[in-house]
């Protein structure tokens, strides 16, 4: 027994002195302990590598080599070889050869470092009929992540050290990709209380981002007093912005098509007016708010107008905002229910510019999986939200990459490096170097491929993109230098993988 488990490696680490890691000897770099090394900054301290490495687990973990061969890194210039061994790149070049190396053939394909969701829905602990940290783990890893945050909208909610201790600890025996927990900034989510925000941050979760997604911090007193301390504590809130006294009732976008199909309308401004006052709060407070699922033009201008101020704000947008509308209401399919709302063409196209633009930073899921009975019902009573994590990147493609908004190192930044750096993460987003942690995805950039719902690895189905034909394909992904996604089988959960 090492008694070198995720949890305890993760309280002797935390708060611990960062030790410069000499890359090529961290030896012992399991899984777990290369998570920890990197959770919440400070590396491990070399003697961690004798506590453990002794099992045969780790010891295919040690000696795993990896070889990409011809890939183009960020798709530009001529093809080379990318060397992994230990979780990290060792050596990019012509020709390279190592012996035992487990061979991905790279020709034709583009690496990218590995995406970061910042808002994912995992649905455990409490529906676990619609997706599990496991099942969710694997969509992400087939998605192309290495990454995700999972929300705090769980039942029961993540408002205390014991859900959000235990998600991050579940992501880590999973090993698909690192779940990081996101806390509730109040307690139930109820909007009027702040939940231990100092305490899920300094436990084994290292908690980094609080939010009430789901709802809105709609209180300003609350919101401003949630700022404040998450600048205390030196982490993010990030906002769901909706002014619930604007949208009671609300299903559809307010404008002519909900009007013309009789859904009662969700306006702008209720979005907006929340992006606004946040924005004044946190450059009031000196703190950094996160503007989730930002869907309007006018979200888009005010974030503009905030960076402008200086003011430390940041926003994501999600790929059903890219590409699809409220004109595909028209057929009452709950399955385009989402919160905010699908809204217009003009919104769509202002999203894709800012984000081309870096007015709007990154690209987020908001995978919301549900269940059957959930969606397949009338419009008013279905459930908002949507799967995202498998179909992301080639929603991107799509929208960005095709009407060349966006090239592939603009992908990188906007599905991985930005995101890495808003809540701060040091070993993911990273460059494609030597010495660099080895997390990473390959594409295949002329690939297609049609979604079928049922084939997904959610639990739940509920895409708005069943039976399209999409471009760009995940060929594979690596966490630390292991494969976790091939061919779109995801690896087993829990077992080193490509391992001799
Ligand atoms: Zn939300």
């Amino acid at each position: 027994m090492s008694g070198s488990g995720p949890e305890e490696a993760a309280q002797r680490n935390h708060g611990g002195p960062p030790v410069t890691p000499d890359r090529h000897s961290v030896s012992g770099s399991g899984p777990e302990e290369a998570a920890q090394r990197n959770h919440g900054g400070p590396p491990v301290t070399p003697d961690r590598h004798s506590v453990s490495g002794s099992g045969p687990e780790e010891a295919a973990q040690r000696n795993h080599t990896v070889l990409i061969t011809e890939v183009r890194l960020y798709g530009e210039g001529d093809p080379v070889d990318v060397l992994i061994a230990d979780g990290m790149i060792c050596e990019i070049g012509s020709g390279l050869r190592a012996d035992d190396a487990e061979i991905i053939a790279g020709a034709g394909r583009v690496l990218l470092p590995g995406f970061v969701d910042l808002h994912t829905h995992l649905r455990e602990p409490g529906r676990e009929d619609t997706e599990t940290i496991e099942s969710g783990s694997a969509a992400a890893a087939l998605g192309g992540y290495t990454a995700v945050f999972a929300m705090a909208n769980t039942s029961p909610v993540a408002d205390s050290q014991v859900i959000t201790d235990h998600v991050w600890r579940r992501g880590q025996e999973v090993g698909l990709v690192d779940v990081y927990p996101v806390g509730a900034v109040t307690v139930g989510l109820a909007g009027e209380q702040l939940a231990e925000m100092g305490t899920m941050a300094a436990g084994a979760g290292a908690v980094r981002m609080f939010s009430d997604d789901g709802h809105c911090v709609h209180d300003p007193l609350i919101m401003r007093r949630a700022l404040e301390y998450a600048r205390s504590l030196d982490v993010l809130i990030a906002q769901h912005a909706e002014e619930p006294r604007l949208t009671g009732g609300a299903v559809a976008h307010e404008g002519p098509t909900a009007a013309r199909l009789g859904l009662a309308g969700w306006p702008r401004a209720a979005e907006e007016s929340i992006v606004a006052r946040d924005a004044l709060l946190a450059r009031d407070a000196g703190a950094r708010v996160h503007i989730c699922h930002a869907s309007t033009a006018g979200t888009v201008e005010l974030v503009k107008w905030a960076k402008d101020q200086g003011i430390a704000i940041t926003a994501e947008v999600t790929p059903h905002h890219l590409l699809l509308t409220d004109a595909r209401l028209e057929t009452y399919d709950a399955v385009n229910k989402v919160n905010p709302p699908l809204r217009e063409g003009t919104d769509t196209e202002a999203l894709r510019q800012a984000l081309a633009a870096g007015i709007v930073d990154c690209v987020a899921t908001d995978h919301a999986p549900h269940a059957e009975q959930d969606k397949c019902c009338e419009f008013a009573a279905a459930r908002p939200g949507m799967l995202g994590l498998q179909t992301a990147l080639s929603i991107v493609v799509e929208t960005m990459v095709r009407p060349r908004l966006l090239d592939w190192r603009g992908v990188a930044r906007v599905m991985s490096e930005r995101p890495a750096e808003i809540v701060g993460l040091d070993d993911q987003g990273r460059p494609l170097a030597v010495g660099e942690p080895a997390n990473l995805v390959l594409v295949d950039p002329d690939a297609t491929w049609t979604v079928e719902g049922e084939h997904l690895a959610s639990i739940a189905s509920n895409t708005p993109y069943q039976s399209m034909t999409l471009p760009g394909r995940v060929v594979t992904t690596l966490l630390r230098g292991r494969v976790t996604a091939r061919d779109g089988v995801a690896a087993t959960p829990g077992t080193p993988v490509g391992g001799r």
